[in-house]
């Protein structure tokens, strides 16, 4: 495994013809990767395609952007009925699912702060993510995985204000004498100080091509060390430059280490070299 791409979708139906054929792209590359569910009907066909599958593992999880009703579909996403929003973490349910060996992770879940429905209390709102997140940190706990967060922040709270929700949620669970196995911040967005912060907490960050769009992040990752970075598309989203807007896809993660690379002044295959292995042991690959 030469890179991993840390958070994939390639399960989703914005993959459902080529699928394959961008699979065979990424392992042509030595990309071995993870594809993340965000529902439970996404969980399930996630480790339908791991199973199906060399060199590619899967997440279950409940996405804070199914917790509530909101007024837009992703088709990218969902091609199938499955009741939307769940509402509550159904642990019974993804229970069926968690002991499968191509399960490596609970995720993605956490909080997103960005899409408050229209007449919602935000305080409410913001209640309910949290709670949802919780369940999901408990969760993790009781079967000993690792996590994969999503946090981001919105028009109502900035995204300082989300990461310092998250990491209250986490620092209590591990209070619990939870969360044995850690996790990772994934789509990292948040500052340098944001990630030391999740340092403290023994947690990994994880960068898309975000960082190739401008300043801000890029300004965080010259700061933070490689030892707590991993790499990752989140495709079919956040194409890096110069594929910025087309459809990304796992063999684009390579474009990920480059920019790291570039900003941090070192070679390409260090980067690869020190997120593969912050990948393999988070996840317990093999
Ligand atoms: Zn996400
Ligand atoms: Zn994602």
């Amino acid at each position: 495994m030469k890179l991993i791409d840390s958070h994939a979708h390639l399960h989703f139906p914005a993959f459902d013809i080529d699928g394959l054929a961008v699979l065979q792209r990424a392992r042509e590359n030595g990309i071995s990767l993870i594809t993340v569910g965000t529902k439970f009907s996404t969980s399930v066909s996630g480790i339908a395609f791991a199973e199906q599958n060399d060199g590619v593992w899967c997440t279950i999880g409940l996405h804070p952007g199914h917790v509530h009703d909101h007024n837009f579909v992703d088709e990218h996403e969902e091609s199938v009925s499955e009741p939307t929003p769940e509402r509550e973490f159904d642990a019974a349910r993804y229970e069926t699912l968690v002991n499968h060996p191509k399960v490596v992770a609970i995720g993605e879940f956490g909080l997103d702060y960005s899409r408050v429905p229209d007449g919602m209390n935000v305080e409410v709102f913001k209640e309910d993510q949290r709670n949802v997140a919780r369940q999901q940190l408990q969760f993790a706990t009781k079967y000993n995985k690792p996590v994969v967060i999503h946090c981001r922040g919105g028009a109502t709270a900035d995204v300082t204000g989300a990461h310092d929700d998250m990491r209250m949620l986490i620092a209590e669970e591990i209070h619990r004498g939870g969360l044995e196995r850690k996790g990772v911040i994934h789509c990292f967005t948040g500052t340098a100080n944001d990630a030391a912060q999740y340092a403290d907490l023994g947690f990994l960050i994880s960068i898309t091509g975000i960082v190739t769009f401008g300043k801000s992040v890029a300004e965080a990752v010259k700061m933070i060390p490689l030892e707590q970075m991993m790499i990752e598309t989140d495709c079919p989203y956040l194409s890096p430059v110069p594929l910025r807007g087309k459809r990304n896809e796992p063999a684009n993660v390579a474009l990920v280490a480059q920019a790291i690379a570039d900003l941090k002044g070192v070679a390409f295959d260090e980067v690869a070299r020190v997120t593969t292995a912050n990948a393999i042991r988070l996840f317990g690959l093999h």
